[in-house]
């Protein structure tokens, strides 16, 4: 039997994942004994699912491991009434399915399109947004996730920057080097000719 090890980094009912993901293991994976890792995380846009599965390894016959990724827009892009809207609970099955194709070593071209993907097992399914008794998790666990976003974008400008700068200096010495090259052959030819 498939064995799920979940990994939940967002607001998201993790009962709820569990169940959906097991469902989706159960009616659409390789039916084998392997262990999956399901990470779920959020992306930066407000809209739409995406994903990533493992191939499994070329020549190994029983796969033990395999790793899925499946990034949801924030709550409060998708989530209405405590819960994932209907469109978006629609875009995670489906690109779960997708992703559980690549773990079972299906391409693209094996593939029908995500948008044609069936999935009559989320009968029933949702997904809720957990919310403890003092404010909203979802609010606490995004203002987390805002500043570090916030702060790593500053280094990265700052690094940019910093790059910039450093090339821009590193020619102005290779110039001034280049001219006191020159000027030293200069006096050196001047005090010859003397
Ligand atoms: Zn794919």
């Amino acid at each position: 039997m498939v064995k799920l090890q979940l990994e939940n980094r967002t607001a998201y009912s993790r009962q709820d994942l569990r169940r959906l993901i097991l469902d989706a293991l159960r009616a659409e994976g390789p039916g084998d004994d392997r262990t999956y890792t399901v990470v779920i995380d959020y992306r930066r846009s407000k809209s739409g699912v995406s994903g990533y599965g493992t191939y499994p390894p070329s020549g190994v016959q029983n796969v033990r491991h395999s790793r899925i990724r499946i990034n949801m827009p924030r709550p409060q892009h998708v989530a209405s009434s405590g819960a994932v809207n209907a469109a978006h609970l629609g875009y995670f099955a489906r690109v779960l399915v997708h992703e559980i194709g690549h773990t079972m070593g299906l391409r693209h071209g094996d593939m029908v399109k995500v948008k044609e993907i069936e999935t009559p097992w989320l009968n029933g399914q949702e997904i809720r947004v957990v919310i403890d008794d003092v404010g909203s998790t979802v609010d606490k666990h995004q203002k987390a996730r805002d500043a570090i976003d916030t702060i790593e974008r500053s280094i990265a400008a700052a690094t940019k920057k910093y790059d910039t700068y450093v090339k821009r200096r590193t020619t102005d010495l290779r110039k001034a080097k280049q001219s006191l090259r020159y000027y030293n052959r200069k006096a050196e030819r001047q005090g010859e000719s003397k």
